[in-house]
């Protein structure tokens, strides 16, 4: 079997002709298997998914319960059938229920990695390397100059910010679903201990999150209607990037806008929305991650896909891996 014939690029998604289904496909399909919770990944409408317990719950938050017409809970390193289709999830580290999905069939293996990173990350599993003949990664940040800082540090540089300007609330823009949690996790990890207000917008993940078991400390809705602007002088706000834009951030003293991102690597990006306090905090793999996984995995050939594929692509044919560019469509490098 050639790896193509086991899975190959459609334009609903990645489909596997032997299983008939798809991987993380952007269009309603009879069949899909879901690597993580992210829209441009999961989507609402398709018959039957499959996916990790955490995947499956978060989707149903988002979309409402009846986001598939069945769903089938895909169990971490657990074997499964589908259709003479040997799959198994394994943990990808993105963000929490992401997994790498293994497709395989007479012995030969595919990985399909989704979105993810290598580095620790205390709101979900980490990177699990499988060895496979072909690894399909994707390319965000693949160009070598992404280089993400350690969290930690950035984290610090917000709790600095705090401490400088007391009268100030400061404002974090971070995805819903993984990076305001990994935001929040990582700032009382560094001893941040008070009150962090969150967006309407984030409860209801925060609040899952606690069900899993990932202590998030002392949260409260950011609602100003009630109180005056000076109740959050000093306060640290998180919300999605996209509430910054609106009248809800205007509401905060004299506000001092950040954004977890690893865009904000690029200076440009930052100024260009209006960004004071850039963090450099991404959910994907970094230059030096990407190759690392590469190396470690020691795949047959690799295929590349939403990103800069071309670097990478390069760099794996330098080193004698073969590798290609996996055209899919639908997914959005900026949601992270
Ligand atoms: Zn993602």
């Amino acid at each position: 079997m050639r790896p193509d014939d086991l899975l190959h690029p459609r334009p609903e998604g990645l489909y596997c002709p032997p299983g008939d289904f798809f991987i993380d496909p952007v269009r309603p399909v009879e069949r899909a298997l879901i690597t993580h919770g992210h829209a441009d990944h999961a989507r609402s409408g398709h018959a039957h998914v499959m996916a990790t317990r955490e995947t499956l719950d978060i989707m149903a938050i988002r979309y409402g319960a009846d986001f598939a017409g069945a769903t089938q809970e895909a169990v971490i390193g657990e074997t499964v059938t589908v259709g003479g289709v040997t799959v198994r999830f394994h943990p990808a580290g993105h963000v929490l229920g992401s997994a790498q999905i293994a497709v395989e069939k007479e012995g030969l293996r595919i990985v399909a990695s989704g979105d993810y990173k290598t580095r620790r990350d205390p709101t979900c599993a980490r990177f699990e390397p499988v060895a496979c003949d072909v690894f399909i990664t994707e390319a965000t940040f693949a160009l070598p100059v992404f280089r993400h800082p350690e969290p930690a540090d950035e984290i610090d540089r917000l709790l600095r910010s705090l401490d400088q300007f007391p009268e100030r609330a400061h404002l974090v823009g971070a995805y819903s679903l993984g990076k305001a949690q990994r935001v929040i996790k990582l700032l009382r990890e560094r001893g941040y201990e008070k009150t962090i207000y969150i967006h309407g917008a984030l409860k209801k993940l925060c609040d899952y999150y606690e069900t899993r078991g990932f202590v998030l400390g002392p949260l409260a809705p950011a609602t100003v209607e009630t109180g005056k602007k000076g109740d959050f002088a000093g306060a640290l706000v998180v919300g999605p990037p996209s509430a910054f834009a609106d009248k809800w951030a205007r509401r905060f003293p004299d506000p001092v806008a950040c954004f977890a991102s690893g865009w904000m690597r690029v200076r440009q990006r930052a100024r260009q929305r209006g960004v004071e306090l850039p963090l450099i905090l991404s959910d994907h793999a970094d230059w030096d991650e990407l190759t690392e996984a590469i190396a470690t995995i020691e795949p047959e050939e690799v295929w590349v896909t939403h990103g800069r594929e071309e670097a990478l692509v390069r760099w794996c044919e330098l080193r004698g891996v073969t590798a290609r560019p996996l055209n899919l469509v639908g997914y959005e490098d900026e949601a992270e």
